[in-house]
């Protein structure tokens, strides 16, 4: 049931630019930091909710089966992955068509060889009008030299212009696709590219959205970019962090809520999720769940309600990379669940797991809660709390990050 959406990666590219570096390893599997350079790619897109992820593998693809475990190591452990390999070289798009069974009717593509570092649920929000069949994101560039360039206009991306060799600034493909699966029907067959053939024709014919992000870029394509990548990408994943409670926080606190019917959302809030997502924050929510101890509803119904709420922010671009419950309480009637625990606030146990287990800047992080024992538990987990005492959070959290108000 918690399936999750789709990401497709296209890693069957030669990578020829690199010479003997990719004369034995597909471009996308060279090691940026120490691990694989999909691997953060995958990161990204599983804790955005892209938790299907198909590799679409040509050149060496038996290399990703074989790298398939180091690739899990860094994505949650409910991520599935899977390879498609095209039988001859078919370029981007038709490496798309080969694998048209197995697409979902949205999904999310990306280049196995660049990283942009954009929220992708807001390249993905609707409204996804009738005709349109992808969406691109978009960097702005001071020199485009190396790059063709959009025209861009409402909105939409109308023409696609071929790299000159003038120092210009403009609008370049980020490498970052929404799509409609009926973009398969725009695929001749054989060998067909995405960016020279595909996406100049829907261009021109209306059928493609952009949407600009003025965020860190980097493709690997080059020895120059490889080797700024090994620091540049590692430090990129490194990001502050906000810690939200939940009840009284995000949604209005009724007791012991566990059904997305009982959930109404405070004012502001799914619009602070969203701020921080853009913002390149990670997001997060910790919260106590005696009623588990209590018996008033099972774990599946915490996780079963925090996936709604995850898929409530999605449709205005919003998430939440990770939620953190504590089932336990000193006097419940669970014996499973009955026991004091340093994962219940005011102890610190949730914050913490969170700060071992993601890249975090902990002195830009916050918690925003609506009790003492939320601020107590991150003060003792080495993090700044502010106390929520009603009005807009979006403007509140705006304003604990030192962000003007909206
Ligand atoms: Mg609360």
């Amino acid at each position: 049931m918690m399936a999750g959406r789709q990401c497709v990666i296209l890693v069957g590219g030669r990578g020829t630019r690199l010479g003997a570096l990719t004369q034995n390893c597909p471009k996308p599997l060279l090691a940026v930091g120490g691990r694989p350079f999909v691997s953060y790619l995958i990161q990204e897109a599983a804790r955005h909710g892209f938790r299907r992820i198909l590799l679409l593998a040509g050149f060496k693809a038996e290399s990703f089966a074989d790298e398939l475990a180091a690739l899990h190591k860094h994505a949650p452990g409910n991520v599935e992955l899977s390879i498609v390999t095209e039988p001859v070289p078919l370029g981007t798009a038709g490496a798309l068509k080969f694998a048209a069974a197995r697409l979902d009717t949205h999904f999310l593509l990306l280049n196995g060889d660049s990283i942009f570092d954009v929220n992708l649920l807001d390249l993905a929000a609707p409204p996804f009008p009738a005709g349109i069949i992808g969406r691109l994101a978009l960097k702005p560039e001071q020199d485009t030299a190396r790059y063709g360039t959009v025209a861009f206009e409402d909105g939409y991306v109308r023409k696609f212009i071929e790299k000159n060799p003038a120092s210009e600034p403009g609008l370049i493909n980020g490498g970052v696709y929404w799509l409609s699966r009926q973009i398969v029907a725009h695929i001749a067959d054989g060998f067909v590219s995405l960016e020279n053939d595909v996406l100049p024709k829907l261009a021109t014919g209306g059928h493609l959205q952009g949407t600009v992000y003025d965020r860190f870029m980097l493709d690997i394509g080059l020895p120059d970019t490889l080797q700024q990548a090994q620091s540049g990408v590692p430090a990129r994943m490194h990001r502050p962090a906000v810690f939200f409670d939940r009840d009284g926080v995000l949604n209005k606190d009724v007791g012991y809520a566990h059904r997305s019917d009982q959930i109404v959302w405070i004012d502001g809030a799914i619009a602070a999720v969203k701020t921080f997502n853009d913002a390149g924050y990670y997001v997060f929510v910790v919260t106590n769940q005696a009623g588990v101890a209590r018996g008033l509803y099972a774990e599946a119904d915490v996780q079963a309600l925090h996936f709604w709420m995850n898929d409530e922010l999605a449709r205005s671009g919003g998430h939440i990379d990770a939620f953190m419950y504590c089932p336990h309480h000193p006097q419940g009637t669970v014996a499973k669940y009955t026991r004091a625990s340093q994962h219940r606030k005011p102890a610190p146990g949730m914050i913490v797991d969170l700060l071992n287990a993601w890249p975090i800047v902990r002195d830009r992080s916050f918690l925003i809660g609506d009790k003492d024992t939320d601020i107590a538990a991150a003060e003792a987990a080495g993090v700044r709390g502010y106390l929520y005492k009603g009005g807009n959070m979006a403007n509140f959290a705006r304003k604990c990050a030192g962000m003007r108000e909206l």
